[in-house]
């Protein structure tokens, strides 16, 4: 078996044995990988400081039998203004932990790495309000994985409209027809909320949050926290370091 090389960033590392360190990758080319990094917890070591968590690298890798093995690292990008900040920091980790529970080994998905990518630089540009940055990257690592929200039209009938009801096993809106007796309607100004969460540009994220009052803002993230839950079978565990 050839090494292989590729763009990744490194979405969780754990240790192995006295020196060493398992890391998940998310990689443009071969979707996650996982793959041990030998000796890198040593003084010294060949590695440096280039595999922390939130690290976009060039990465050499050879197929291994269970593992593949870190050769070479270079450092495309690594996010260090994410590390000095707390808060900016429990997003960016929320959103590796969110992207490492979806995305699979040996499925390439480029719309996840760009998507992960683009949060992480979104972070890194200092935003007032972090976690709108990381609500607004939830919702749409939802979409990327094949769980886009309907927030334009009902999510059984297809019939657009602003409906009342958000609904998690249909996957989004529900029409006035199609909801459940007694399903409770959104409060107003929510859905307007999950629509910018889902679409606004990276930068217009603060405005908004500005602009909303805390209860539909909390209402959003409740919703988002909820929406994600739910596809991913158990909350994030990164989800309560997040500064609301
Ligand atoms: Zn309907």
């Amino acid at each position: 078996m050839r090494a292989y090389r590729e763009q990744a960033i490194v979405l969780r590392t754990y240790k192995l044995g006295e020196t060493d360190r398992i890391l998940h990758l998310l990689s443009t080319g071969q979707g996650k990988v996982r793959a041990v990094a030998k000796g890198v917890r040593r003084p010294g070591s060949r590695f440096g400081g280039r595999l922390e968590v939130l690290s976009h690298v060039d990465v050499q890798l050879h197929p291994g039998r269970t593992l593949d093995i870190v050769n070479q690292v270079e450092l495309v990008h690594a996010f260090a203004g994410l590390r000095a900040d707390w808060s900016r920091s429990a997003c960016a980790q929320a959103m590796a932990e969110a992207v490492d529970r979806i995305a699979q080994e040996g499925e390439r998905h480029v719309g996840l790495f760009v998507l992960l990518r683009e949060t992480l630089l979104a972070l890194e540009a200092e935003p007032a309000d972090p976690a709108a940055v990381l609500d607004a990257a939830l919702l749409r690592l939802a979409s990327t994985a094949g769980y886009h929200p309907h927030l334009q039209a009902c999510a059984a009938c297809g019939a657009p409209g602003a409906h009342a009801v958000f609904h998690l096993d249909a996957g989004g809106l529900l029409c006035a027809t199609c909801a459940p007796v007694g399903a409770q309607p959104l409060a107003a100004g929510v859905l307007e909320g999950l629509r910018t969460l889902a679409q606004a540009r990276w930068e217009d994220l603060d405005a908004w949050a500005a602009g909303v009052d805390g209860r539909t803002r909390r209402a959003c993230a409740a919703l988002v926290s909820s929406y994600l839950t739910h596809h991913l079978g158990a909350p994030l565990r990164a989800w309560d370091l997040v500064p609301r």
